[in-house]
């Protein structure tokens, strides 16, 4: 039975692996989180996955992109560079995708570079996957349904209909911890081992821009040192409890999502 494969993911557990500096941090020791997200059509999508990493824990987030005007008029704080994410300079891991419409060139060159990636949305479909297989640092992918249904070349329906063995295939297809993002998030490990699934969450997540909340979320959290299978499950976790906080029962926009993810990191403490 499916559900024997599955472990829920625990309030503890997530505190536990909460990356929090020690006396002696700095901004680089604490993690660079580079964000190549973006395009003159969604700059919003660069801007939401910023706004995610900037609350994720690494010390700072440089953005890569044709967006980065609208990044610095809402976060002055990020590091943008334009050069592309082959020549940005130091990061400890990479998010790609949200947003990129058809630059295959940014996903193509962050694949290439011997860190953790995080590929999302269009990244997802422009992604080489012998280039995924070929990488030697963690790579987590994070489709929804229609995303995993487009890679795994089968209809939405039938996703949603066996979502545990389809996150399952895509890891070991692409060699890759995949978050299979919807009602319940699930998080599968190449390796195997049990599929993690998400217990926090709202409806109102369903709403635009959320996704890329999640993606510079959980980039960030890979950044300061986690694994990705860690930095994915509780990035849908403190992503979910800040959906929770944020909407109280009433719609929300992505941004709030953001704006409440350090009153889920509290409460997760
Ligand atoms: P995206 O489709 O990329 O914008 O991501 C949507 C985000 O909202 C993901 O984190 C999903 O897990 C979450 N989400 C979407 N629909 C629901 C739902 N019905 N219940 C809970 N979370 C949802
Ligand atoms: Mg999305």
């Amino acid at each position: 039975p499916e559900e024997a494969e599955l472990e829920a993911l625990q309030h503890v557990d997530v505190a536990a692996r909460l990356p929090v500096p020690g006396a002696e941090s700095d901004k680089y020791r604490r993690g660079v989180v580079g964000i190549a997200a973006g395009s003159a059509r969604y700059p919003g999508a660069a801007v939401l996955a910023v706004s995610g990493a900037l609350r994720g824990g690494a010390g700072a987030v440089r953005y890569v992109g044709p967006a980065a005007d609208a990044v610095i008029s809402r976060f002055p704080e990020t590091l943008v560079s334009d050069q592309g994410p082959a020549r940005a300079g130091r990061v400890q891991a990479w998010v790609v995708g949200p947003g990129v419409g058809d630059d295959a060139s940014a996903v193509a060159q962050v694949l290439g570079a011997d860190v953790p990636v995080l590929v999302d949305a269009d990244g997802l479909r422009l992604a080489d996957r012998s280039a995924v297989r070929a990488r030697t640092a963690p790579t987590l992918m994070t489709p929804h349904a229609g995303e995993a249904a487009a890679l795994l070349g089968v209809s939405r329906e039938s996703v949603e209909g066996a979502r545990l063995s389809s996150a399952r295939e895509l890891a070991l297809r692409y060699g890759a911890t995949v978050l299979l993002k919807g009602s319940t998030t699930l998080v599968a490990d190449p390796a195997g081992g049990a599929v993690r699934v998400n217990p926090t969450g709202t409806a109102w997540l369903a709403t635009a821009g959320s996704g890329d909340v999640l993606s510079g979320l959980a980039g960030s959290l890979l950044a300061a040192g986690l694994s990705a299978l860690d930095a994915g499950s509780v990035g849908a976790y403190l992503h979910g409890l800040a959906g929770r906080l944020a909407a109280d029962g009433a719609p929300l926009g992505a941004h709030d999502v953001a704006a409440a993810i350090p009153e889920a990191w509290r409460d997760v403490r």
